[in-house]
């Protein structure tokens, strides 16, 4: 019997046993790819423009004085199109969470690895900033081995010491913009503008931001897609043979053969020209089927088709399908998995809807004081100590107001007539309810209380109100 180890791969499937961009001996296959040109690339182009356009100026656009968006992580406040979200809103954040991870799971499921290909930050930011950069300073692939190879003088300093200095400043550019995500373009004006020993952290911040920046695009490349990024992992639970992919059509490819005028009878589309793969940003062969490393940036698409032009042979030999799609010629399906996951994914965003819309701008929590029962206030009075905290979640000063809803008696709140909760603050206070001897009938009387800015009630809370039955104290 075959043991694991016995059992050799077969040889058309031996690029599964390694990584691309890894030789035998464990080194790094540096990935010179060549600068894609057709429809696709140009397409990605624009997009990445957008994309580009949001990143850098969403930062800068304020709404009444607040950020759209703002994700401080540090001090646990989010502001997603202006709305304030606080730690007490965690369960809305959890769920959107959920949410998210089911769309991913959908979308993934239906579209493949489309996210990767078309608006994640890494490959867009890869492909279509840092890589348009080498091309213009060291030329395309071709021209950047030569270079490679070449001794360290003249124009090989020259060129390097231009590319490595416009890939830091770019990552210094990302990472200010980054960090104004995360603390807001006034937090990071001030890391600019005050002395530098006022703001050592946020200094810190920056340089370490743009030192990962520059890492990643620099040196590490398509190994954050193919080692590191978790959701290039899970294709292969996420995908089936439903799902749209980069897909080759070895049916009407194969058998591959070089070209020549007069095209051979046995021989399939694929002139085995490698073009698909020298464009190839992870150093892949799309030829093999799908790989957890195609990210899915549709660069051999264009290269092929470019071939199968200056052929005269019809195009999309490699194009968006489903692996059914090729084999079976069958159309993209909205399978029954696909409409499990739209089923749940419609019924969390009802659920999160719902908590958005009945989310309240101010949270309070209202505690009696602790350690103390209830004092009398003359012969015909008890009072209790209450302590309230409230979350000002708005972008404006709360004066909180108590009061006593559905019965006679009074509050009486301890410094003023209102407790002052500034804006996307925390604050607290002590009040006193105070109520008739001749209202309390037990030892626990149920009281609700009323939470009002104004006239506007914000909140309303339920607690008890202790106090003496008869025979105590009397
Ligand atoms: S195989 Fe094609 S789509 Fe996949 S990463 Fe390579 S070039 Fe992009
Ligand atoms: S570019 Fe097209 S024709 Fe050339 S090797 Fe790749 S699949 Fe074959």
């Amino acid at each position: 019997m075959e043991t694991v180890d016995q059992i050799k791969p077969e040889p058309e499937e031996s690029f599964r046993d390694h990584l691309a961009t890894v030789d035998a001996a464990g080194k790094r296959n540096w990935i010179y790819a060549q600068k894609p040109k057709g429809k696709w690339y140009s397409l990605r182009s624009y997009i990445s423009w957008g994309f580009f356009l949001l990143f850098f100026t969403l930062p800068f656009i304020y709404i009444n004085g607040q950020p759209l968006f703002l994700f401080n992580i540090p001090g646990a406040k989010f502001i997603l199109f202006g709305k304030v979200f606080w730690p007490q809103d965690f369960f809305i954040f959890g769920l959107t969470m959920v949410t998210f991870i089911i769309f991913v799971i959908l979308f993934t499921a239906a579209f493949g690895r489309l996210f990767c290909g078309w608006v994640c930050p890494q490959t867009i930011f890869m492909e279509m900033l840092f890589r348009k950069v080498e091309y213009l300073i060291e030329g395309d692939a071709a021209e950047q081995k030569q270079l490679a190879k070449a001794p360290w003088m003249g124009s090989k300093i020259r060129k390097k010491v231009m590319k490595h200095g416009a890939f830091y400043l770019l990552s210094f550019i990302i990472a200010n913009t980054f960090l104004a995500y995360i603390i807001g373009v006034k937090g990071l004006g001030k890391i600019i503008s005050e002395p530098v020993t006022e703001h050592i952290p946020g200094l810190l911040s920056i340089l370490l931001f743009s030192g990962v920046f520059y890492a990643v695009y620099a040196y590490f490349r398509e190994q954050v897609c193919t080692t590191i990024c978790p959701y290039g992992r899970l294709q292969s639970v996420l995908l089936d043979r439903n799902s749209m992919i980069v897909a080759y059509d070895y049916k009407r490819g194969e058998p591959r053969g070089k070209f020549s005028k007069k095209k051979e009878v046995s021989l399939g589309d694929c002139i085995d020209c490698f073009q698909c793969v020298k464009v190839c940003p992870t150093g892949i062969d799309i030829r093999n089927g799908t790989q957890m490393e195609c990210v899915g940036c549709t660069a051999c698409i264009d290269a092929c088709n470019h071939m199968m032009e200056k052929t005269g042979r019809p195009l999309n030999l490699i194009r968006y399908a489903s692996e059914n799609g090729i084999s079976g010629h069958e159309p993209l399906r909205y399978t029954m998995r696909m409409k499990l996951y739209t089923g749940l994914l419609a019924l969390l965003v009802v659920i999160l809807s719902a908590l958005l819309l009945s989310r309240k701008d101010v949270d309070a929590t209202v505690m009696r004081a602790p350690g103390m029962l209830f004092q009398e206030r003359g012969k015909d009075s008890v009072m209790n100590l209450y302590m309230v905290k409230v979350a000002n979640k708005t972008i404006r000063e709360v004066p909180l107001e108590v009061r006593l809803e559905g019965m006679g008696g009074q509050v009486e709140i301890v410094g003023g007539a209102t407790i002052p909760v500034k804006r996307e603050e925390e604050g607290a206070g002590n009040f006193f309810v105070v109520l008739p001897r001749s209202m309390i009938k037990a030892r626990k009387t149920r009281i609700r209380l009323g939470l009002y800015e104004g006239s506007r009630k914000i909140d309303e809370i339920r607690t008890n109100f202790l106090g003496p039955v008869a025979g105590d104290g009397d």
